[in-house]
């Protein structure tokens, strides 16, 4: 930490500090040091020096374009549901794209906006009563989240649905990527390795039966309620599924579940999720991942990797 001007700047976030983005763009709604447990799915992680909630392409352009001029880091979250924040919180500029959250329907395409629901979106499919979205009826990410994760459950994937994605690169131009250029894996796509942002994606379902569609969806959140620990904060499966193994498995065999450290436990739900039960922290949820991490690999010799994105400063 240095002296400026009488001002506290962390030395990792000079620029952060000195710049004054509510200043910069007083048509765009941002704020100053806003704690980000307020916008987490885990309830924790510190505060975004800056959190911008741009409700247009046009803006996000801007913030995009500022923040690479001035060498000022950029994250961007969707609805923050696979995400740890650290405690101390998001270096530079922080943008949540839930203002673009528009979903169209067209013949047989779904086209939604970054930041709509990925639920709103199978909905929006459903009363279209167009098929293939079902998989997805739980599943509480944006479509930008879905895009970059390439989020999947009940053996569906949206790599199998998406046609295309729009992405506005790091130098702020836009460019179409069809699914073959969206390189989709398990969990992954190209969006994590270009540093781009998802704008919208379009899905291309199929026509189907209205009573059918919702009772596969109806379906699908039955079990999710019944198997997952859906009322209590968490960030969904911790761990991608190691080959020949399932995580929640390995984790219940290693006798993990209840393992707790501060606020944050392995739930005794589901084994592949953490819950927060009582004000925990990132750190504390670093804790127990380090903890199940270290015994199932004494155990089992299986090393867990996870899925979940942890990122910002300790
Ligand atoms: C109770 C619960 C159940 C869950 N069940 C499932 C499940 O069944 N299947 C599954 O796959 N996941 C599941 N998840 C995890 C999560 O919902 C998905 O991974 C989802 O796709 C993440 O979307 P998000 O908008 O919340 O992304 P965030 O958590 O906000 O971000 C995740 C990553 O995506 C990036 N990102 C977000 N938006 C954009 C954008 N517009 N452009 C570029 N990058 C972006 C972020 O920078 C970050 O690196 C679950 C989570 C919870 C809490």
């Amino acid at each position: 930490m240095i002296q400026y001007h009488g001002e506290i700047i962390y030395e990792k976030g000079r620029h952060t500090k000195l710049a004054n983005l509510m200043n910069e763009f007083p048509e765009i709604d941002i704020k100053q040091d806003e704690p980000l447990m307020r916008y987490t799915y885990t309830q924790t992680g510190g505060p975004a020096d800056w959190l911008a909630f741009p409700k247009s392409i046009d803006e996000i352009k801007q913030l995009v374009q500022y923040t690479r001029e001035n060498d000022m880091p950029l994250t961007v979250l969707g609805n923050a549901s696979n995400l740890i924040v650290r405690d101390g919180g998001i270096d530079g500029l922080t943008m949540i794209l839930t203002n673009l959250k528009d979903i169209k329907v067209s013949g047989n395409q779904v086209t939604a906006q970054a930041g709509a629901s990925y639920i709103d979106t199978t909905i929006a499919a459903r009363d279209h009563k167009l098929t293939g979205l079902e998989f997805a009826a739980g599943i509480p990410g944006s479509i930008g989240g879905a895009i970059f994760m390439n989020a999947g459950a009940y053996g569906g994937e949206t790599k199998n649905v998406v046609s295309s994605a729009t992405v506005m690169l790091p130098d702020g131009t836009i460019e179409h990527f069809d699914n073959q250029g969206l390189d989709f894996g398990y969990r992954h796509s190209s969006v994590q390795d270009n540093h781009g942002v998802v704008l919208d994606a379009t899905f291309t379902l199929e026509p189907g039966d209205y009573e059918q569609i919702k009772a596969t969806m109806d379906d699908l959140n039955e079990r999710r309620a019944a198997k997952q620990p859906l009322e209590l904060p968490s960030c969904g499966s911790v761990f991608k599924r190691p080959t020949g193994y399932f995580a929640g498995k390995l984790i219940h065999d290693a006798g993990l579940q209840g393992y707790t450290h501060g606020g944050a436990q392995v739930s005794t739900k589901h084994a592949g999720f953490i819950v927060n039960i009582d004000h925990g922290t990132a750190a504390d949820y670093v804790a127990v991942i380090k903890h199940v991490q270290e015994t199932v690999k004494a155990k089992f010799g299986v090393a867990l990797e996870t899925e979940v994105r942890i990122i910002g400063r300790n």
